[in-house]
């Protein structure tokens, strides 16, 4: 058999170039199909409006792609457990290819359709594509998984190959297309109408204001442009402060795989340095890359903490949980001018400034008293980049109810404030009613010309509510 067909599922690496299993399937055959099924019990991928945008934007260049290679990208939605072996055989499929997916239920999805394949005699390429390593390579001196990011941080960068992130650059691929007859079957028919009922179905205002940018075209972009601009030699002291244009907004690309890991990596390892300003931004950045790594290492390897706080002892803490409080956090709406302008910038962008993630987290849970899981359900309703491991990460980071060894982090708004937003510009740009308060008042929390303004007064007192957080605190 000289081109046996392959039917490669597309999941999380909505790309051509740098794709670790399509690399190894266009090795064995150039009669390839891909697919991309709508799963319906993995609605992460779609469940948030900005995401349901990036991802169909996404598949909508992905499938012009496939066409101009002589292919096709057939589009459906159900459970894959049922549509893989049965678009499988439609196509008489010999081969069926994908990237492994490190998630506790992608794992189990991806070995129950494994079984089922080899029941029906189709070989499976399953590669290693979404991190830099496969969080079985790296251990501790005692074969154990890390806990904390600094040692896993060193080891992981010492023992990264050559091997583990070459970029591999597809050229000139002409693919065999499927038969006229094979495509006239009703399931593959319906394949375009899918995509344009979920294109029609999208209802996303943030399109302009959102930084990330879906397609791999973009994604290319977004890395060029923040390599040749230089905003990576600067990205050490600008990475913190939101109202700068300081950093990649890759995170969209990433969690949709529209662009590779191994290629951002690359390209970050071999740009000239021309001072040790330079040196350091650059690292900084790359460390950035590995706490990435570092939270999908921790889920693949503590599957538990995707439902609760890897400190049990968090498990009894006396939350409040009040709703109004937490609409309140929401929308943006709290009277504390950084939470909000950071609520908004959400709520209308899909995306948040890393800074701005970790101060609402912070008031949330410590000040609010609410359960972390409930900032981070919120969060994955609205973030275009919403990714499980990384957003638990971030959570429970923040909660200090992960892995990370300091026991409590309180972050006082107003004083982020004012070594984050000095001129408060970030504020005034997404809490407009403040533009012409001036920034000392916000700054200090004291918005005394209050009255003037449709702005309400702050939902809390910090100093007293960290005070009460840490009474709590001592009871468990
Ligand atoms: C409470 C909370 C929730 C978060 N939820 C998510 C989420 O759902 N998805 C997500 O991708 N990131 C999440 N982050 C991490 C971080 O805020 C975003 O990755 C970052 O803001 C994306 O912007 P950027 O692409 O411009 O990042 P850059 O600063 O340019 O960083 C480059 C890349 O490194 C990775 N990265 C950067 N910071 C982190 C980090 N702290 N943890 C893990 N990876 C990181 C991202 O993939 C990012 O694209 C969360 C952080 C917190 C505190």
């Amino acid at each position: 058999m000289k081109s046996p067909r392959v039917l490669f599922w597309y999941r999380k690496d909505l790309r051509i170039q740098d794709n670790n299993a399509l690399i190894k399937t266009l090795s064995i055959s150039k009669a390839i199909t891909s697919l991309y099924i709508f799963d319906r019990n993995y609605p992460l991928d779609f469940n948030a409006k900005s995401r349901a945008w990036f991802l169909s934007n996404s598949l909508k260049e992905l499938s012009k792609t496939w066409e101009g290679l002589g292919s096709r990208l057939i589009i459906d939605e159900g459970e894959p457990i049922n549509l893989i072996p049965e678009i499988a055989k439609i196509i008489n499929a010999k081969f069926v290819a994908w990237n492994k997916g490190l998630e506790p239920y992608e794992i189990k999805r991806d070995l129950q359709i494994k079984n089922i394949l080899n029941e029906l005699n189709i070989n499976v390429i399953d590669c290693m594509d979404h991190l830099l390593v496969h969080p079985n390579s790296v251990s501790t001196g005692d074969g154990n998984p890390y806990k904390v990011f600094g040692p896993f941080y060193k080891n992981l960068e010492s023992k990264l190959t050559y091997a583990d992130v070459q970029t591999e650059v597809i050229t000139k691929i002409k693919l065999l297309d499927l038969k006229q007859e094979t495509l006239k079957n009703t399931r593959l028919e319906l394949s375009n109408k899918k995509l344009e009922k979920f294109i029609n179905e999208i209802n996303f205002a943030g399109q302009k204001m959102c930084p990330c940018k879906p397609g791999e075209a973009a994604a290319n972009n977004l890395l060029e442009n923040f390599l040749k601009s230089h905003k990576i030699n600067d990205y050490e002291n600008s990475r913190d402060f939101p109202s700068q244009d300081g950093t990649s907004y890759l995170s969209g690309s990433l969690r949709f795989g529209t662009i590779s890991i191994r290629k951002i990596w690359n390209k970050s390892t071999n740009l000239e340095i021309e001072n040790k300003k330079h040196f350091l931004s650059i690292r900084t950045w790359q460390k950035e890359l590995f706490w990435r790594e570092f939270y999908h290492h921790c889920l693949f390897h503590f599957p538990e903490l995707e439902s609760g706080p890897y400190r049990q002892k968090w498990k009894e803490f006396p939350w409040q949980n009040k709703p109004e409080w937490f609409n309140r956090w929401s929308n943006g709406d709290t009277g504390i001018p950084i939470i909000d302008a950071a609520m908004r910038q959400l709520n209308q962008s899909g995306w948040m400034h890393n800074r701005c993630r970790m101060i609402v987290a912070s008031f949330l849970v410590k000040d609010l008293i609410c359960n972390w899981q409930m900032g981070e359900k919120k969060f994955l309703e609205l973030l275009v980049d919403g990714d499980l491991a990384a957003n638990n990460g971030g959570w429970q980071w923040s909660a200090s109810s992960g892995m990370d060894p300091k026991p409590l982090r309180i972050f006082n708004p107003y004083t982020q404030t004012k070594k984050f937003d000095p001129l408060c510009e970030y504020i005034k740009f997404w809490v407009p009613e403040l533009s012409k308060i001036p920034n000392s008042q916000i700054i200090n929390g004291d918005i005394t010309s209050i009255e003037s303004v449709s702005y309400p007064k702050p939902l809390i007192d910090h100093n007293i509510q960290q005070r009460f957080f840490k009474s709590l605190y001592a009871e468990i």
